[in-house]
């Protein structure tokens, strides 16, 4: 069977170092809270340093492979953005002292890829930045698709607990997947902790179920009706980013929900793919909120889906079915 070893050693060291930037940038974010004064420019430094490793890393071992990434290097160019563009490649350089601004910027130019045929990369460099600001959750979140199919995927949780219950433990893993081979959780140094594997809960009613923080980005009063059908008693746990995909391939939840909030909005490709197949080779399933399995194939977004639901695959049926019986109350119109 097909194997991607040579991307996975590649990949899990650009994630990593792309984790040590963002953390880095983090550390310097004001006591003040930047979320709250709407000052979006950490995020933005991050964001771009994050894609200039992570792509710089691809377009040395793999230099004929596209990449679709979220973040493009214009709203970096000309004098108005100089001191933008100094603070990106600054902290690049830490990462790696041989970097110079023309060698970020062409990395960053990397990822406007705007296929959906064969073989390419998509890149989320912050996913989660409201999280990333706030000091939440946020994930680096990178996948290989070949043919329309997510058959690799590296998932960056820079500040996810080992386990979620003990926030004062160690902090950080990423989600390492291969199609057909399951999926193995890292810590930040690199070195493999386990093979990671959703939980046995077979009782829809037991289910421990995860949504986004953020109410414009997941319905929470459609949720809350859905757990209520499903007899499910404590509360969701809402967290940002792919983090929720992470939580349920290590078994922390048994659900992910995430439920159209307007009619039309369509899902990113780069939002989901490296968290799916994590989940699947963890052994959960992973739909659309009709059940209906995720189209990688056609292009930067999942048009022909609507919504996503992650499960521990046992109590699947279950939450798709609570979504039938709720629809006509709660989907957006
Ligand atoms: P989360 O942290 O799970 O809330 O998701 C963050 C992601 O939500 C971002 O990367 C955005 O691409 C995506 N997003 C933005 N607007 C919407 C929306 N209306 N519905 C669903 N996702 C959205
Ligand atoms: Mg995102």
């Amino acid at each position: 069977m097909k194997t991607w070893n040579e991307e996975k050693a590649v990949a899990i060291e650009a994630v990593i170092a792309a984790s040590k930037l963002c953390e880095n940038v983090r550390q310097k974010l004001g006591a003040g809270d930047s979320a709250q004064k709407e000052d979006r420019s950490p995020v933005t430094i991050a964001d771009y340093g994050s894609q200039a490793v992570i792509l710089a890393a691809l377009a040395k071992s793999f230099p004929s492979d596209p990449i679709v990434a979220e973040e493009d290097a214009a709203e970096l160019s000309g004098d108005a953005q100089t001191e933008l563009r100094n603070k990106v490649v600054a902290e690049v350089q830490v990462i790696d002292p041989s970097a110079n601004e023309t060698s970020v910027i062409e990395a960053i130019d990397r990822g406007n890829y705007g296929g959906k045929d064969g073989r390419f990369w998509t890149l989320d460099p912050i996913d989660g930045t409201k999280g990333f600001l706030r000091k939440d959750q946020y994930a680096v979140a990178l996948a290989l698709i070949e043919d329309g199919e997510v058959v690799f995927s590296v998932l960056g949780c820079p500040a996810l607990p080992h386990m979620l219950d003990l926030p004062t433990g160690p902090i950080g893993c990423l989600l390492v997947a291969q199609k057909g081979h399951g999926a193995e959780i890292y810590d930040m140094t690199g070195k493999m902790i386990s093979g990671a594997v959703v939980d046995d809960n077979f009782n829809p009613a037991l289910a421990k179920i995860c949504e986004s923080v953020e109410s414009g980005h997941s319905k929470h009063d459609w949720a809350a009706a859905i757990a209520e059908k499903l007899g499910v008693t404590t509360e969701s746990v809402r967290m940002d980013s792919q983090c929720k995909y992470a939580a349920v391939a290590r078994g922390d939840a048994s659900v992910y929900l995430r439920l159209p909030t307007r009619p039309g909005y369509q899902e990113k490709i780069w939002d989901h793919a490296a968290g799916m197949l994590a989940v699947q080779e963890a052994g959960g399933k992973v739909t659309d909120i009709h059940g209906q399995p995720l189209d990688f194939g056609q292009g930067q977004t999942l048009s022909l889906n609507q919504g996503v639901v992650a499960t521990n695959l046992h109590v699947h049926d279950f939450v798709i079915q609570a979504i039938a019986e709720t629809k006509d109350e709660f989907a957006p119109q």
